[in-house]
This record gives C-alpha cells, structure tokens and sequence, in this order.
C-alpha cells in the first residue's frame, strides 16, 4: 500500500491519502490539546499508545460483531482505516458523572448514573464543540432518524463490551466519546464506528483508588500522563505481545518530556 497526500491534520491524527480511494491511513501524533485548543504540548509516545490501544480495543469490538473503520495496524503510529464521511457529532456516554456535566448541571462529581447517560456535541472546534439535543441533530440534517437510533443501540452495546473489558483489568469506565461514520457496504449505506478509542477519549479510573489513567491527567496537570496509558496498556495485555524492540521504546517513554509549544 502506498501512502499519499496528507488528507486531513486533527489535533491529534493526520489522514494520508492511499493508492486505495476506499482507504486512508491514519497517523497518531504527540499533540495533546485541551479546553478547546487553548492547552497545548507533545507528550512524547502518547501516539504510540493510542494507536495500539484503539487497536486492540477496536479489534474486539469487531469480534463482537461491532462493525468499525480500522483495517489494521501498520506499524508503531499508523493504521490503515477505511474511508468513511464523519457524522458531524460527538457522541458522550457517561456511567458517572465527572467532567463538563458536573460543571454544566451541578452534579456532584462520582455520581453514579442510573443509567448510560448519552449526550450529543457538535463537531466545531470554533464553536467549542457545544452540547445540542437530538432534535437539533435532526432540524439540521446532521444525521437521519434512522442513523441517530442504530447508534444508540451500538453505543450502548459498545459501553457494556467496554465496561466488562476495563472491569476484568481493575479499571473503572467513567465516560468516552464516540465518532461514526457513513460508508458504502455491498451497495448499501451503512454508520460504523471511526476515529479512535483511547486514554485521550475515555476516562478511566484505577477500580481500587480512583487514580485516573487517562487525559485528565494532561487536562488538570497531573503529569506522569505515559506511565498512566502504559498501564492501561499493560493491563489489557497489550505491551508483552510487542516485539522487544518496540517494547523497548515503549519502556523508553515512560520518561515523559513535554515539549511546550
Ligand atoms: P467532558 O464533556 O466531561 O469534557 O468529556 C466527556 C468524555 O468525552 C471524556 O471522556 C472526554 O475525554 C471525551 N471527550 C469529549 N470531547 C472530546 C474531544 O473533543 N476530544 C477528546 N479526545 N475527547 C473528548
């Protein structure tokens, strides 16, 4: 497969083009950003840890039968995924309340929601992402009915694959965020998973002290943000599957060296 022009640079992927029109491949950068672009650096190796833990998490959301973008992973930072249209909006599942909702409603932090809580952002980076509801989703045309139902359903199958998988490691899912997309199967239109799932999209809370090992510790200062995405990594058992070199640079990046830009 032969990589081409840059596509598309995110705050944290680029999309390079490819000799398939049907597939792009996906980079994952150093870039953390925060609050809307307004906190900025590179932790070093972070994109490296995304890449294999969206990797492996959206493997096993295929096994499952959840139908998603990633085709396989190439090497340390990129993917070859398969070319979708982005619905544009955010999708938010909360099983506690933690975050912008507790700020927004005055929820106390750690409430736990009866409930999968999901809420609906539009993908604007200018307008800061803004929370909309459903029937803006549906005056706008941002997505049909028909789409908005059948990713409910997968979110939800989604939220419980996941909060199983991070039980079974000692992890608490907190909240993620979630991206479909439009694509062409056999002729018909369908909406799969896209973009990624990682510590930089899920809060994830150790099941025992509450330590977080996810973008929070980036987003509130709390530094040692590799070591945190090395152990969730470890424990869903994906780093001993590396080969030793690659290990290696995985172990090298547990020095963390932030690079403010
Ligand atoms: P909150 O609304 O509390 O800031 O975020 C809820 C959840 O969605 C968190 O797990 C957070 O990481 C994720 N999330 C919401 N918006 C974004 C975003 O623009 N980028 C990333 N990486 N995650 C997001």
């Amino acid at each position: 497969m032969k990589k081409g022009k840059k596509l598309y640079e995110g705050k944290a992927k680029i999309i390079y083009a490819t000799n398939d029109k049907n597939l792009v491949i996906q980079y994952f950068k150093d870039d953390a950003t925060a609050f809307n672009n307004q906190k900025k650096t590179t932790i070093e190796g972070k994109g490296v840890l995304n890449n294999r833990i969206s990797e492996y998490i959206l493997s096993n959301l295929s096994q499952i039968g959840i139908k998603n973008h990633l085709v396989k992973r190439l090497n340390m930072r990129e993917q070859v995924i398969k070319l979708v249209e982005i619905i544009p909006i955010e999708f938010i599942v909360r099983n506690i309340a933690t975050g912008s909702i507790t700020k927004r409603l005055g929820i106390e932090d750690g409430t736990v929601l009866r409930e999968p809580l999901i809420e609906y952002c539009l993908k604007n980076d200018k307008l800061g992402d803004p929370l909309i509801s459903e029937e803006h989703i549906l005056a706008f045309e941002w997505a049909s009915k028909t789409e908005i139902d059948k990713i409910k359903k997968l979110i939800l199958r989604i939220n419980d694959f996941m909060i199983g998988m991070f039980r079974g490691v000692g992890i608490k899912l907190i909240d993620f965020k979630l991206e479909f997309g439009r694509i062409k199967i056999d002729g018909k239109n369908e909406v799969i998973l896209a973009d990624e799932i990682s510590p930089d999209t899920c809060r994830l809370w150790d099941s025992v002290t509450d330590k977080k090992l996810d973008k929070d510790r980036f987003r509130q200062d709390l530094g040692d943000l590799i070591p945190a995405y090395t152990e969730v990594a470890k424990r869903l058992g994906i780093l001993h599957e590396q080969s030793n070199v690659s290990a290696v640079n995985v172990t090298k990046l547990s020095s963390v060296k932030i690079k403010k830009k």
